[in-house]
């Protein structure tokens, strides 16, 4: 899968290029809308990530000379204007999608992820399971031993992020930035409490969750 990446913030950029890359996305970045314009137009994505304010062309420009140009590879346009008429003015310009600035690594990945199956009408696999977890990607439901479980939103982008790592140590800080997003407070306690209402939704009968408690590290799901 390749995304083409525009930022002009390059440490931005280089967070979000390697937090893609751990996904397996092929990235490629411009930092700037001349530079992304010209890549757009010459080369294959299957999805393009978008700032909104950029130097040489700004965002909404590159976007709307692609649709001009006939490119239909889906655009989702990064921006720190993430207001009402903002996300329109960006929708009516062509964009596919629209993420207000600052965003959590998780919510960027399952949107990027779903541009692409759109685009691809390709059938990925939506369906990861633990033990006697479920969880679709797709419908953003979670069952557990057949039985269905209410979960927030930040409980599900917690779960699906440790499920696809499962068997691996996930550091504090890693879930930190992909589950709530690069500017969280690493200070607080919202993953060991996010973890602790996922236990208690994820346990059955004898059989504790099956998340493990890393000390002094992280946590890990069975694998
Ligand atoms: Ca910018």
């Amino acid at each position: 899968m390749r995304v083409l990446l525009v930022e002009d913030e390059r440490a931005l950029a280089e967070i979000i290029s390697d937090v893609l890359r751990e996904e397996r996305f092929d990235v490629d970045v411009a930092y700037d809308g001349t530079e992304g314009l010209e890549m757009a137009l010459t080369e294959n994505y299957d999805v393009i990530v978008l700032d909104r304010l950029l130097p040489g062309l700004d965002g909404l420009e590159v976007c709307r000379r692609l649709r001009y140009e006939q490119i239909e590879t889906p655009v989702l346009i990064l921006s720190a204007l993430g207001d009402m008429p903002q996300r329109v003015e960006g929708l009516d310009v062509g964009a596919d999608d629209y993420l207000g600035k600052p965003f959590a690594f998780e919510e960027l990945l399952a949107r990027i992820r779903a541009l692409a199956r759109r685009a691809s009408h390709a059938v990925l696999p939506d369906m990861l399971e633990v033990g006697a977890i479920r969880l679709d990607q797709q419908r953003r439901s979670v069952t557990l031993a057949g039985r269905p479980v209410e979960l927030s939103q930040r409980e599900f982008a917690l779960l699906e992020y440790l499920m696809r790592n499962a068997g691996q140590v996930l550091t504090r800080d890693q879930i930190l930035e992909h589950v709530w997003g690069y500017d969280a407070d690493p200070a607080g306690n919202a993953v060991d409490l996010y973890v602790h209402y996922l236990r208690r939704k994820l346990g059955h009968g004898h059989c504790p969750a099956p998340i493990e408690t890393v000390r002094g590290i992280g946590y890990r799901m069975d694998g």
